[in-house]
């Protein structure tokens, strides 16, 4: 029957769903995912159709004006996702729709690249170029380099290869014996690279226990639980999924592979690209640092079936890929898959959201699985595999906690390098081994003090303190991105009394130079990477054994290999432990375990050393011990006597402004209506100032709420945002299952 209405969401928030008619000459076309052209108020809007009623209770019903794209650009699963994200995040469906299509397909601006490519009209026998040869020697040149063609080649890449010009082939087609034609070109960001074709390797028995519940799981979508691969750092996780995909691939499904961003290096794209080389185009990639073109291609690249396997950051958890077999979630306990920008979705959740919707197999691998994945893995939700040993039976490294209340005592003054480090490090560059150091704070100093009349530098539009960067000579704050000139004298009081202190990485990439003169040393940081290609080259470098010590923040810490990598250095372990933050401990256990990770991943087995003021910290001692399990258990015990997650649920508003009193009066109203809203279940916390209490200009507080229901919750908090008009310059936005509590 064909649809004579269509309901859809424009693309603006406008927090409704619209009816239209659908005129005759589109009946065939316009389906649930389709993109549509509308008649809005005045204007005309781009909106995807949602639904397709038989009948309306709108009047007065427009007609859609246009069809946009030759294909649905959702498929109704998808669809059903964007609901579910609506219902769960509480956020409006515009929201959502903006995270499932990426703004360059939304607005259909950008179209395929189109190149020129040449190619000659028949045959070309060289008498015939020696002949034009006496007229146009060039064009003979050319002539003779075309006539060697053994396809067309775009015509670009001619001319530079024989160091002609344009006009000069402009004239051979004249003559009519070559012929130009347009084609779409694929702006593919790995073009340049050549990708050999790799086979499955061996896997050890419990790869191999693994790899055969993912083929019952495979085989059974419907009744599979989703699967939590625990498998220590090196175990080799990646193998597995390779083959898990190409068993999905072989029933005739596609698949989805997750990757933090800081991850998505180069050298995995790879090892995906060169296991599926046998077919062009079989794996897309999707990150955030695509050019829109390239975002462009690859997305069509997948909408058209080309891709079959997507491999991405957290949006691509939206891929649009048709008989979805299989989602693998790499290091699922990574926060960078959480959105901070509304809808502030967590990928992982989604992922295991989407495979109950498609009937698709939903795969969570982890060194250091998330309390709430082991949660539900203990609890009957997931099914739990564990890899515990290292492929090729490298020993996990010893990890040694140097105390550095000890070592400030000895060295009377803030140490960098502790005794025992800088001497395990005196011996490495010996045998011409690799370090690592790893210090999660960018930088110089990090606070510029006067010690006259104690004025901090702080940034004036956060409450935090800048950070001094020697190499750029400015002050900046990590936050808001503020900078501003160093000071010769105090602003404040005009002495010349001005004391840098704390350091970061850019001070312990100076300091390890000084006690090693003859060392390569390298920093791996944002500040170090800007430049494109910095962070490739940095680490070929690393690897083909140029640098001695790399020191950096976490953007060494995540599953890069370097077999001669003997050293590990935490110069400071207990950056994260003192966040007033319920999840600071597993960050740093996870932390812990990341780094020392990248030791002894060769035939040499690795050292770790943990700088530390707090050596007794469960999250430090467990993870010395390698004990998962251990630590898993205390952590739970401690969350379930707080009532925090993986136990309940825990929603987060936000309410800021610039104004410090209106934030603090629409804080406290909201809080008022929340309590007479919310029935007992919910556990609703006082409005307070949220511990960064300013943050880019804006004054903020806090309220927490906690409970089971999420669903519920959610659609309560809505209700009472809706009905409570806040001023204008206040803003309370809504964090579901929130990782920023700061
Ligand atoms: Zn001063
Ligand atoms: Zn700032």
């Amino acid at each position: 029957m064909k649809p004579t209405y269509a309901r859809v969401i424009i693309d603006r928030a406008i927090h409704r769903e619209l009816d239209y008619l659908v005129p005759d000459g589109f009946a065939d076309r316009v389906d649930i995912g389709w993109r549509v052209r509308v008649p809005f108020r005045d204007k005309s809007a781009l909106a995807t159709v949602v639904a397709i009623p038989e009948q309306t209770e709108a009047t007065g019903l427009r007609a859609i004006e246009a069809i946009v794209g030759e294909k649905a650009a959702l498929n109704p699963k998808l669809i059903e996702l964007a609901r579910w994200m609506s219902a769960y995040y509480c956020c409006s469906i515009e929201t959502v729709m903006r995270s499932l299509l990426p703004q360059v397909i939304r607005r259909g601006e950008v179209s395929w690249k189109k190149q020129l490519f040449v190619r000659a009209t028949r045959i070309i026998a060289e008498e015939e170029v020696e002949k034009l040869r006496k007229r146009a020697p060039r064009q003979a040149d050319l002539l003779h380099a075309v006539s060697q063609l053994t396809a067309p080649i775009p015509a670009a890449d001619l001319l530079r290869q024989t160091s002609l010009d344009n006009q000069t082939l402009r004239a051979l087609q004249k003559r009519g014996l070559v012929e130009l034609r347009e084609e779409a070109v694929a702006r593919d960001p790995h073009a340049d690279e050549q990708f050999v074709a790799t086979t499955n390797l061996v896997l050890n028995v419990e790869q191999a226990v693994a790899l055969t519940a993912l083929e019952e799981a495979l085989a059974n979508p419907g009744t599979a639980k989703p699967l939590l691969l625990h498998g220590v750092t090196g175990s080799g996780k990646t193998e597995i999924y390779l083959q898990a995909i190409r068993s999905a691939l072989a029933r005739g499904k596609t698949a989805i592979v997750l990757v933090p961003e800081i991850s998505l290096t180069p050298q995995t794209v790879e090892r995906f690209k060169s296991r599926f080389a046998e077919t062009e185009d079989m794996v897309a990639v999707l990150h955030s640092r695509l050019s829109e073109g390239e975002r462009h291609d690859e997305w069509h690249k997948i909408r058209s079936g080309r891709a079959r396997i997507v491999i991405g950051a957290r949006s691509a958890v939206f891929a649009p890929l048709e008989s979805l077999g299989l989602i693998v979630v790499d290091e699922e306990h990574e926060t960078s898959y959480k959105q901070e920008e509304a809808p502030r979705y967590h990928a992982r959740d989604l992922a295991v959201v989407r495979g109950k919707l498609e009937n698709c197999v939903v795969l969570l691998g982890t060194a250091t699985p998330s309390l709430e994945s082991y949660f539900n893995a203990k609890r009957g939700k997931y099914r739990l595999l564990n890899l515990t040993l290292r492929v090729d039976d490298n020993q996990m490294p010893l990890m040694r906690i140097v105390d550095l209340r000890q070592e400030k005592r000895k060295a009377k003054s803030l140490t960098i390098l502790g005794e025992k480090l800088h001497s395990a490090m005196i011996d490495r560059l010996e045998k011409r081994e690799q370090t690592i150091l790893f210090l999660n704070r960018r930088g110089f100093s990090t606070s510029l003090l006067c010690s006259a009349c104690g004025e901090a530098r702080d940034c004036p539009n956060c409450s935090v303190a800048l950070t001094f960067h020697r190499t750029a000579s400015r002050l900046s704050c990590h936050l808001c991105g503020h900078t501003a000139a160093v000071p010769k004298k105090c602003p404040a009081c005009g002495e010349d009394a001005l004391i840098y202190s704390g350091f970061g990485t850019e001070k312990v990439e100076a300091n390890v130079q000084q006690l090693f003169p003859k060392a390569v040393v390298r920093r791996m940081d944002a500040d170090s990477m800007t430049r494109k290609d910095a962070y490739r080259e940095t680490l070929r470098a690393f690897r083909a054994g140029k640098i001695d010590i790399l020191v950096g923040t976490q953007m060494i810490a995540k599953g890069l290999h370097f077999p001669n990598v003997t050293l590990v250095g935490i110069i400071n372990a207990d950056l994260a432990l003192h966040l007033p933050d319920f999840r600071a401990g597993e960050r740093t256990f996870q932390l812990l375990t990341q780094v020392a990770g990248r030791a002894g991943r060769g035939e040499i087995a690795g050292e770790v050393f943990v700088q530390t003021f707090t050596p007794f910290s469960p999250s430090i001692q467990f993870a010395r011990h390698h004990d998962f399990a251990g630590y898993f258990e205390q952590e739970l015990e401690f969350r379930e006597r707080c009532d925090f997650p993986p136990f309940r649920h825990a929603v987060l508003i936000t309410v800021r402004s610039a104004h410090e009193a209106r934030a603090k009066f629409s804080a406290e109203t909201l809080a008022r209506r929340l309590r007479e809203a919310l029935p007992d279940e919910f556990i609703l916390g006082e409005p307070s100032p949220a511990p960064l209490e300013k943050l880019q200009g804006q004054f903020r507080f806090h309220i927490l709420m906690r409970g089971e229901a999420i669903v519920r919750l959610s659609r309560l908090v809505r209700e009472t945002l809706d009905k409570l008009p806040l001023p204008e310059d206040v803003v309370a936005s809504v964090d579901v299952d929130p990782y920023q509590l700061l």
